[in-house]
């Protein structure tokens, strides 16, 4: 693994931190739980967008672009790192939002993320629900385009082969912590979505042999369809590092069984475990990806997936900045409804 061979701009704050979560590992009664912060990513609140994006952005600099476009929904982390991270290196930010949960909730749609990208500068364009917006952020790069600007666009999350990078590098500095630490570590868990941080975790875990079992916790699509874009996705990543054939299938595994209503609809099992890691760790999850992931981690281990004795690490990959944008979700019903 060579990731010094791709054009990166340093921005992020790492290598993040890794530490041990004694009071939910008690409250649990076991496995021994640890936690990856890129939370702690440093830009803006911070996340898993940082990673992939110092190496987006560097190629965004050396094509010679002035404005970088990408897509996500209203409440996208993503959108807002690329924002703060273009602000950062003097580039004009366009944003389309999809208004995929339909909320009328006004702080859903102009607090939190949404607040954070009009801070950094960005500008932001609102798209009905079910648009294919990878093709919508392409049809609108254009319309800049014929106006002079050259235009570097990003598909939704950052996943593309470029952007993983950013966490096969996140794998390699995980071993490197627990190497140094002596701590052998039995599973890998995180949230899943738009695919590129679990595509990026399973190329450099297999590439250099970890032998971590890696699981995905699904926010979005069904099972074999999110196992599938991530495989496919790794296999492109594996290429572009000269290493194809190293993901097989089977390394790619996720689990979809705490969605809920669909994606960005709060679950009441994701409020619960907003509410754990914040009372008995002071850290703070968000509803759409982080607490959906911590849900299915935390029944998991309730369901005895993970034993007693086992060393489990939850990556956590950010998105407080959504909690103000859901804060309807923690009033007196505990409800929240996209239709409110
Ligand atoms: C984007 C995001 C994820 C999912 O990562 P993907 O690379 O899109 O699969 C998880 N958690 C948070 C907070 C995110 O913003």
């Amino acid at each position: 693994m060579h990731l010094a061979r791709f054009p990166r701009r340093f921005l992020a704050h790492l290598p993040t931190p890794l530490e041990k979560l004694d009071r939910l590992s008690a409250e649990l009664g076991g496995p021994e739980i640890w936690i990856k912060r890129d939370d702690c990513t440093g830009l803006s609140t911070g996340g898993n967008k940082t990673r992939k994006l110092e190496f987006l952005m560097a190629e965004a600099e050396l094509q010679g672009a002035d404005m970088v476009m990408t897509q996500g929904a209203t409440q996208s982390n993503h959108a807002r790192q690329t924002a703060a991270f273009a602000a950062k290196i003097g580039m004009a930010c366009h944003i389309l939002l999809e208004d995929r949960t339909q909320s009328k909730d006004p702080n859903y749609n102009h607090n939190g993320n949404v607040l954070l990208d009009h801070l950094h500068g960005a500008t932001t364009e609102m798209r009905e629900p079910g648009l294919d917006m990878n093709a919508e952020l392409e049809k609108t790069a254009e319309l800049h385009r014929k106006q002079g600007r050259k235009v570097y666009t990003i598909p939704g999350g950052g996943s593309n082969a470029t952007g993983a990078l950013g966490y096969v590098n996140c794998a390699l500095e995980l071993l490197g912590q627990v190497n140094e630490r002596a701590l052998k570590v039995d599973h890998l868990v995180h949230a899943t979505g738009s695919a590129g941080t679990q595509a990026g975790l399973v190329v450099g875990l297999k590439a250099t042999n970890a032998q971590i079992p890696l699981l995905g916790i699904g926010v979005r699509a069904p099972r074999d369809k999110q196992e599938e874009n991530v495989y496919k996705l790794a296999c492109l990543t594996a290429e572009k590092l000269g290493c194809a054939g190293v993901v097989a299938r089977e390394d790619v595994v996720a689990n979809t069984d705490y969605v809920g209503d669909g994606y960005g609809i709060p679950t009441e099992s994701g409020l619960d475990a907003i509410r754990m890691f914040a009372e008995l760790e002071g850290i703070l999850l968000d509803p759409v990806y982080s607490a959906k992931g911590a849900a299915g981690f935390i029944d998991l281990i309730r369901k005895g997936r993970f034993t007693k004795d086992e060393r489990v690490v939850f990556l956590h990959t950010g998105g407080s900045a959504a909690l103000f944008g859901y804060d309807a979700a923690f009033d007196h019903t505990g409800r929240w409804t996209s239709a409110s």
